[in-house]
């Protein structure tokens, strides 16, 4: 029900983590049964996840007793469960199989049954009940076959149908998060040397209140220094910056 991205050219260390799990407690006004973070280690060396069912706080003692390496990126998400009981296998982040991938997702895909059985059908092994799964091996798929992240997740989102906020991050990147929407909320946040996505403004609040509206069916890429939006055909899209005026302390 909530989504944070966090991407920032800082030494890497722990802001990231602290970034995402900030967020994500900023978004818990709006409810959720589960809570994951995905981080992008370093220099393409890979992708570490940790999610828990229950409160935020469940988590948090996980990454207490099982710390995330330092990083350079990362992705939180709050689930409100829609596809598979709410607990720690189905909660979010989601991996492709080579784990390099992982994709959060907010809303529902309809067509997800039969985009499970295409899968099952490639010899993929799902792990979850959910329908945000087929999405992280769609997006996998699509990567493995040389599209770059963005388009990527950009042609996959013109294959599902329902409503969606999706972020995905790829261990070969470690400086980029990719989010796409449709029928469904997506923020970007603007910092200096380090940019944010949300699924509303007050995820990233704390950090900065300058922020980039996206149209419908758009797909954004942010790196530390650069924000680009297309559209789901690919063209790019000229996003309109604001400035928040409410106070963070809110
Ligand atoms: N449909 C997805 C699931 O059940 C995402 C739910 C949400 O919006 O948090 O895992």
């Amino acid at each position: 029900c909530g989504i944070v991205g966090y991407v920032g050219d800082r030494p890497a260390g722990g802001r990231p983590l602290e970034v995402a799990m900030g967020g994500l407690a900023r978004l818990e006004y709006r409810g959720y049964d589960s809570a994951g973070v995905a981080v992008i280690t370093g220099n393409g060396d890979g992708l570490a996840t940790a999610k828990k069912a229950g409160k935020l706080k469940n988590l948090a003692a996980l990454l207490e007793a099982d710390p995330l390496p330092a990083g350079t990126a990362s992705i939180g998400h709050t689930r409100w469960a829609t596809h598979g009981a709410p607990n720690d296998v189905n909660a979010h982040p989601h991996l492709s199989e080579d784990g390099a991938l992982a994709v959060i997702h907010n809303g529902i895909v309809e067509n997800f049954a039969s985009l499970r059985e295409e899968l099952v059908g490639a010899g993929v092994a799902l792990t979850s009940e959910t329908d945000t799964e087929v999405v992280a091996h769609l997006v996998s798929r699509a990567y493995d076959d040389g599209k770059d992240l963005t388009d990527a997740v950009r042609t996959v989102a013109l294959r599902l149908r329902g409503t969606f906020t999706i972020l995905a991050v790829h261990a070969d990147s470690p400086r980029t998060v990719v989010g796409a929407r449709h029928d469904s909320p997506l923020v970007v946040g603007l910092g200096e040397g380090e940019n944010f996505l949300g699924s509303d403004v007050a995820a990233f609040i704390a950090h900065t209140k300058e922020a980039m509206e996206l149209g419908q069916d758009q797909v954004v890429t942010i790196t530390p220094t650069s924000v680009d939006v297309v559209d789901f055909a690919g063209n790019p899209v000229e996003a309109k910056r604001y400035t928040v005026t409410w106070d963070a302390a809110a």
